[in-house]
């Protein structure tokens, strides 16, 4: 065994200071010595560090850091060094599985697979291929979500595909659309190298991206250290760093950046040539936050004045600035109206396009970046924009098929409107592939009636049984990360490959195997008659998704399987004009707005009401970044005499999603093997409640018993993490999501799991 720390107890390792150029550790944990190392990234969150895999006997035995690389430099975090023991957990899928008089007897592939292609059959006879909707995942790889976008929008022409992208990053994309027209990162990983400030809004990256993590501590224990402000009502790990931690109350961040802009508005300290020739829209953002005085942020949103103070004088002087913004904004009240604030910040300041200067709209999943550049989602691939006639033209020239074939009169069907048409009885099959959304989507009783309707055939394809394969009528096993070739794409807008190491299990089929076995049962044509997806394999894949990126943002064009195994991953766009990728979009102020080649015309903040076309057009923005302004909207749901507490909901350092791999390493089940409920000590004494007491925490939806743990949050405030279901504990109510309410972002549609109102108290302990 080789271990080049115990990354459980020590999670971030040894510093490293420096400024300007990141010096290499490899992290490194295997349990016996390989044979052969194959080239990967890990997949168990955004940052996408590369690694190597460890193979011996046929086996996966363990990964170290690849040096090489421009994201980790060679260091993995403990989720990174532990969880590909979940591949060879013995309770793997091995073959398809049939609900055969209420019970899931096993299958073969044909019989399963013919089974689907048979009722998708007869709901687009008796329906329409509108009665089909897909819901997947962010772990998938590009090859597969290209596949399956090209399946949903010319093969079968249903708009309603979504990925549980939704509920992590989709107010990443609509915030970047929304100021600067597409999709898109418009800085790097490295400006953290060399930048004066940093700023974390609704970000606990020590937990969540934890080799980010050590790449900011390393900077900040070296010479001329950025200054740190992070905004989070909880204490975290990230909040304990900084040298001003402002904690808002529940659903008040856009009162925060509003004082924040105001007060760095009013010292003067922005970009006026930058502002005049790059922007649109400064004058009424002024305006708007000029209501914001500090003393009126504190009075609502409950953060002091003189720290307000203190943060905008630190985010006001840096010369450069890297702002990072995940969960905390987009699963609160207005996520792409405060999102978008953020982007405000570095646009008035004219920090944008330049080293050092990068803003992170932060991706949760590891290849959530590639569902929403391959169209698996609610957008189109290439980012391109459904209502513009022409960029639908395009992609029906490229899978030569008719125009009317691809669903583009309205925008795709979001997951919440997914699994509300499913619950109003208009989708007949719902396809879920790599994801749970019987632990993660909200309000869990409403999801568990919708997956059980007699109506509904649920197909799910997953590695392991889960919550949700209880409701499957068919279960296909599917081959994970290092049984399996494919491509993805970090948050930094680095891709790489991810190689083929060991043979899957069983029967058990790379998703993408499985997506093109469905397209050729099903016979999807083009119009000339000829098949509609020609690529057999990975690479052909990814050749396809290269063509159809082709002179949009994300153009990969310049990439190959080749390229991308010589060493380090790739930035795009990557093509003629950038062979080695790109580490900086917009470094000439020119934007992704115009009206021919944005990928939306913009929505309205509080309804998200589209903008037309023709409004667009009439004030076409022509390359200019977008100031968008917004005043606060109070959350849906507030503490009241019964349920007189706010609720908010997260993750852990230890785990991922809802565990279905990180709940089966040895080492991270241990390290977090149970939900649990913070709350303040105030409210502690409040309710006699001691550490390690259960608690039963109830909302309008549902309840869940929880033990107690104290400290770290302010009064008023409960937290539970959201990662714990019922596999491997079915004998008490633990999932946060039995709680959480059925609201989303009028913008981003993401749904809302950052505030809900509920009452506690303290129980029994449960019997096991
Ligand atoms: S930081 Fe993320 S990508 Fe890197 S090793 Fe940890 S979980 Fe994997």
């Amino acid at each position: 065994m080789q271990e080049t720390r115990d990354s459980i107890s020590d999670i971030w390792g040894e510093r490293t200071p420096y400024v300007g150029d990141w010096p290499v550790r490899v992290d490194e944990r295997t349990l016996a010595a390989p044979e052969r190392w194959v080239q990967s990234a890990c997949v168990l969150c955004s940052n996408g560090c590369a690694l190597d895999i460890g193979v011996r006997d046929g086996r996966i035995v363990g990964v170290r850091g690849r040096a090489v690389d421009i994201v980790n430099r060679g260091r993995l975090g403990p989720k990174g060094l532990h969880s590909w023991e979940a591949n060879n957990s013995p309770d793997r899928l091995t073959h398809p599985l049939i609900r055969r008089n209420g019970r899931l007897e096993r299958a073969s592939w044909d019989e399963a697979m013919d089974l689907i292609v048979r009722r998708s059959q007869e709901i687009i006879r008796e329906h329409s291929s509108g009665a089909i909707g897909f819901y997947t995942s962010g772990q998938l790889f590009i090859e597969e979500y290209y596949t399956l976008a090209v399946i949903g929008k010319a093969g079968l022409g249903t708009p309603h595909m979504d990925g549980n992208t939704r509920l992590c990053t989709a107010t990443a994309a609509a915030a970047l659309k929304e100021s600067f027209g597409s999709d898109g990162q418009p800085g790097s990983y490295d400006d953290l190298d060399t930048t004066e400030a940093i700023l974390h809004v609704g970000h606990n990256i020590a937990s969540q991206q934890t080799v980010l993590w050590m790449r900011i501590l390393d900077r900040r224990r070296g010479p001329n250290p950025p200054k740190l402000v992070v905004i989070d009502p909880r204490r975290t790990f990230t909040a304990a760093e900084a040298d001003i931690h402002l904690a808002p109350r529940v659903g008040t961040n856009v009162p925060v950046m509003n004082g924040l802009l105001h007060l760095i508005i009013e010292a003067g300290q922005i970009d006026r040539a930058f502002i005049e020739a790059h922007t649109i829209g400064f004058d009424n953002l002024r305006q708007v936050v000029s209501q914001w005085s500090p003393e009126r942020v504190e009075a609502l949103a409950g953060v002091p004045a003189a720290q307000l103070r203190e943060a905008a004088h630190i985010l006001g002087g840096a010369r450069s600035l890297v702002s990072s913004v995940l969960q905390g904004v987009y699963q609160s009240m207005q996520a792409t109206a405060a999102a978008v604030q953020v982007n405000n910040l570095h646009i008035i300041r004219g920090l944008i396009g330049k080293p050092g200067c990068g803003i992170l709209q932060m991706n949760g999943q590891p290849t959530a970046q590639n569902t929403r550049e391959c169209g698996a989602d609610g957008d189109m691939p290439g980012f391109r924009n459904w209502g513009n006639h022409e960029h639908i033209a395009q992609l029906a020239r490229l899978w030569n098929v008719d125009i009317d074939r691809i669903p583009h009169w309205s925008p795709p069907t979001h997951a919440m409107q997914i699994f509300r048409y499913a619950e109003q009885g208009s989708i007949k099959l719902l396809w879920i592939s790599a994801t749970n959304p019987a632990v993660s989507m909200p309000d869990l009783p409403r999801i568990r009636r919708i997956l059980g309707r007699d109506d509904l055939f649920v197909v799910v394809q997953d590695a392991f049984l889960t919550e949700t394969t209880e409701f499957a009528d068919v279960v296909l096993p599917a081959a994970i990360w290092g049984e399996k070739t494919g491509t993805f794409t970090n948050v930094s807008r680095t891709v790489h490959i991810s190689r083929k190491a060991v043979e899957p299990p069983g029967a058990a089929r790379a998703d993408l195997d499985i997506f093109l076995d469905y397209a050729q049962r099903m016979d999807f044509r083009d119009k000339d008659g000829a098949p509609l997806i020609q690529w057999q394999d990975a690479e052909g894949a990814f050749e396809a998704w290269k063509a159809c990126t082709r002179g949009r943002p994300c153009d990969y064009s310049g990439m190959s399987y080749a390229k991308l195994s010589e060493g380090s991953g790739i930035q795009w766009p990557c093509n003629e004009r950038y062979p080695d990728g790109t580490p900086h979009l917009y470094t000439d102020g020119v934007f992704n707005t115009a009206a021919d080649y944005c990928e939306t015309y913009g929505q309205d903040f509080d309804t998200g009401a589209s903008v037309p076309q023709e409004e667009y057009r009439a004030h076409d923005p022509q390359g200019r970044a977008l100031i968008k302004a917004a005043d606060y909207r109070p959350p849906h749901e507030l503490p009241d005499d019964d349920y007189p507490l706010w609720l908010t909901t997260g993750r852990l350092v230890y785990h991922f999603h809802t565990r279905t791999k990180t709940g089966r390493a040895p080492s991270l089940y241990e390290a977090a093997p149970d939900a649990y409920v913070q709350l303040s000590p105030e409210d502690a004494a409040r309710y006699g409640i001691g550490n390690g007491d259960w608690v039963e925490v109830e909302s309008r939806r549902g309840r869940v018993v929880e033990p107690a743990r104290i400290g770290d949050i302010e009064p008023g405030l409960v937290f539970i993490p959201f990662h714990y279901g019922y596999w491997d504990k079915p004998e008490r109510a633990r999932a946060a999501n039995e709680l959480t309410l059925t609201e989303w972002d009028p913008v981003s549609k993401q749904p809302h799991f950052k505030y809900a109102a509920v009452r506690i108290r303290k129980v029994e302990a449960p019997r096991r």
